[in-house]
């Protein structure tokens, strides 16, 4: 076998440019001066859970700094080394969205939805991307005929309505937990908002969720029941009141849909004693959050987690300080 180094690679190369004949024999090779693309390709991904087959659909990204609010119990200084631990750039954190979308059979079924077009048009396509993958992958929006949403925060409902406000899924029925849906468009707890950053998702659920052609579509569904034969919701609190996570199951074969259980998992999976900002909760969300873990690594359970980074499928493991997720191997096959 030979080891690579920088060293041997630099001595091949000097040696390749020394033969007399190197001109004339890649002169022989097409050098067409092609144009480089310029931009991203399709990000959607496939597999399957039994019989369901799941595409997992990227709505892009978010870049969020690393300021003292964004971790509550946790120094930015801290925060950075994990993203430095990760390879990744300190002082932003870069949130991935990765709804995805069900085709049971008899069934055509979106598990939330991203952060909208009019966010696509304000991001320049950094997010927003679920309609554009969605026609790259061959879906009809047209032809989802259900929609499960796991919790009401703004990139996971967004997306129910286009720029102008129309509905992006016209022909869906919209199925929302019941106590998520309870608790934010009660007028009472509106009122008792703890932080400007609830307030204003208070105001998002109106615009989103009330709207009436929205509302016409709405069905609740409780926990501990199935929400679709195979799929049933798991109430996972904490992140919000009423979140949700959703266990697809076909014959022998299962994936844990975390939603938020937690955020990015090379953040929050790694040190799931973290309070994101975005936990309604966080003590609860911590607890809720412990729990499934211990359950997902004891079982080796697949899990999809709609920030993990794309296609958001992995596996996770138990580690002395926290979790540990390994992302599965992409498939050229179903
Ligand atoms: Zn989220």
């Amino acid at each position: 076998m030979t080891i690579l180094s920088r060293r041997t690679l630099l001595a091949g190369a000097a040696s390749a440019a020394a033969l007399p004949s190197f001109a004339l024999w890649s002169a022989q090779f097409a050098r067409a001066n092609t144009p480089q693309a310029g931009k991203q390709a399709a990000s959607f991904y496939r597999y399957k859970v039994g019989d369901i087959e799941v595409t997992v659909l990227s709505d892009g990204i978010a870049r969020v700094p690393v300021t003292e609010a964004f971790v509550l119990n946790v120094k930015p200084e801290e925060v950075n080394a994990a993203l430095r631990e990760a390879y990744m750039e300190p002082g932003v954190f870069i949130g991935p969205y990765n709804p995805i979308v069900l085709n049971t059979g008899n069934r055509l079924v979106l598990i939330d939805m991203g952060t909208g077009e009019a966010n696509y048009i304000a991001t320049k396509g950094v997010a927003g991307q679920l309609l554009t993958n969605m026609a790259a992958a061959g879906i009809d929006p047209k032809a989802v005929d259900t929609i499960i949403i796991s919790h009401y925060h703004g990139d996971h409902i967004n997306g129910l309505l286009r720029a102008d406000n129309s509905l992006a899924f016209p022909n869906a029925e919209i199925l929302v937990p019941a106590l998520e849906h309870k608790y934010w468009t009660d007028a009472g707890e509106e009122s008792r908002s703890p932080t400007q950053r609830i307030a204003d998702n208070f105001k998002n659920v109106r615009r989103v969720m009330t709207n009436p052609e929205v509302m016409k579509r709405l069905r609740t569904y409780e926990w501990d029941k199935d929400v679709i034969p195979g799929v049933h919701a798991v109430g996972t609190p904490g992140h919000t009141p009423g979140h949700t996570s959703h266990v697809v199951t076909s014959g022998s074969h299962t994936v844990y849909v975390q939603a938020d259980v937690t955020h990015a998992p090379f953040l929050f999976a790694r040190h799931p004693g973290w309070h994101a900002f975005y936990d309604h909760e966080p003590i609860q969300a911590e607890a809720t959050r412990r729990k499934v873990y211990d359950m997902l690594s004891a079982e080796k359970m697949l899990v999809q987690g709609f920030h993990y980074p794309f296609p958001s499928v992995a596996h996770v493991e138990k580690t002395a300080t926290g979790y540990r997720e390994i992302p599965v191997l992409w498939s050229p096959v179903l």
